[in-house]
């Protein structure tokens, strides 16, 4: 058995307690909780789940509302830029789609490890359920993931654990494993019933919304990764419009709607391009992102074209600029075919 981290007595013992937002892990919180474990709400953020936004009015935020019928309040620790590493050569590979769920359970418990020392906390515990999801909730993937973080024995998963062998917590007795939970499988009965027990009515979907599960968004992750485009600024662009691989080194993304033209306008930076329509056309603002040349810059003008009202024109005036520049100029187009606009759109 590994050496416990944390020199724990059976009193005022602290456990980091992952915190995705999703039932499973409030329900863990709430479990361990009721053990008269001190827990510490923790939830590692990566660009492709729901975020604690940093201006917003914590009350309006719903993970840390979560947090707060705790009682604790929420940490939050930036894993983006582990997180992107990995997701180009996950070593366990993708799930369905381009979610690398074993390799980020490893990062997330090994950054829990790292964090144990530093808030005297003696163990961890997760929402995991055994059986739940097929490639990395399987009995071999939770004890491999433990070990891989070097945490053996010291991750708890309340909501199985009755299933899973003895962990350092119970043999310990630092927590009582009659007190704790059988749940095994993909049905979701016994969580709903025990969230009614608990009085839980704030929680978001298994998986927490995760958008690597997304067929269509890990289209467009692949497409940045063959690319070697993969950075923070590009994941934040693919949540959004309708995206265009226009060359080996250029992309453009047109806005679907309103409050997409302006997502647009503010995740463009320097050296990006804003295509719109003029005064007299209403339609999308595009955003072009890469190496551009005029003929790129004609292309997107005529693939935003092709987004815009008719109005009885068939070519259209589409003003464009490249930040920081504010002078625009004007192109007039005609819209692309629908055909080759099929066959660039990813
Ligand atoms: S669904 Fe997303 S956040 Fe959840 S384990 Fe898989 S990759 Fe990580």
């Amino acid at each position: 058995m590994p050496t416990p981290i944390h020199n724990a007595s059976c009193k005022n013992i602290k456990a980091i307690t992952l915190i995705s937002g999703g039932l499973d892990s409030i329900l863990a919180a709430e479990v361990i909780k009721e053990q008269g474990i001190d827990i510490i709400p923790l939830n590692f953020e990566i660009p492709f789940c729901h975020r604690v936004k940093k201006n917003s009015s914590q009350s309006k935020n719903r993970l840390v509302l979560v947090a707060g019928k705790l009682g604790k309040e929420l940490k939050v620790i930036d894993v983006s830029e582990d997180f992107l590493k990995l997701l180009k050569n996950p070593r366990y590979g993708f799930g369905a789609n381009m979610n690398p769920c074993i390799d980020c359970k490893i990062l997330m418990l090994t950054k829990a490890k790292e964090l144990m020392k530093e808030w005297d906390a003696a163990f961890v515990v997760t929402g995991e359920v055994l059986g739940q999801r097929p490639m990395s909730q399987h009995k071999e993937a939770l004890l491999n993931i433990a070990k891989r973080a070097g945490l053996e024995g010291l991750v708890l998963r309340p909501l199985s654990a009755k299933v899973l062998p003895e962990t350092t917590p119970e043999k310990e007795g630092w927590v009582r494993r009659d007190k704790l939970l059988d749940f095994s499988g993909r049905g979701r009965r016994r969580q709903i019933e025990l969230a009614q027990e608990l009085g839980i009515k704030e929680y978001s979907q298994p998986a927490g919304g995760c958008l690597l599960t997304d067929m269509e968004f890990s289209k467009r992750l692949k497409d940045i990764i063959s690319h070697q485009e993969l950075n923070i600024d590009n994941v934040e662009l693919l949540k959004f419009g309708r995206h265009f691989r226009i060359s080996g080194k250029a992309k453009l993304v047109v806005g679907r709607e309103e409050k997409e033209n302006e997502q647009l306008i503010n995740l463009a930076k320097e050296n990006d391009y804003l295509f719109s329509p003029d005064n007299e056309l209403a339609g999308p603002t595009s955003l072009g992102r890469g190496v551009f040349n005029e003929e790129l810059v004609r292309l997107s003008c005529r693939i935003t074209s092709s987004y815009c009202d008719h109005n009885g024109k068939i070519n259209k005036r589409i003003i464009y600029r490249m930040l920081p520049d504010k002078e625009e100029r004007t192109l007039e187009v005609s819209p692309i075919e629908k055909t080759q606009l099929l066959s660039i759109r990813i």
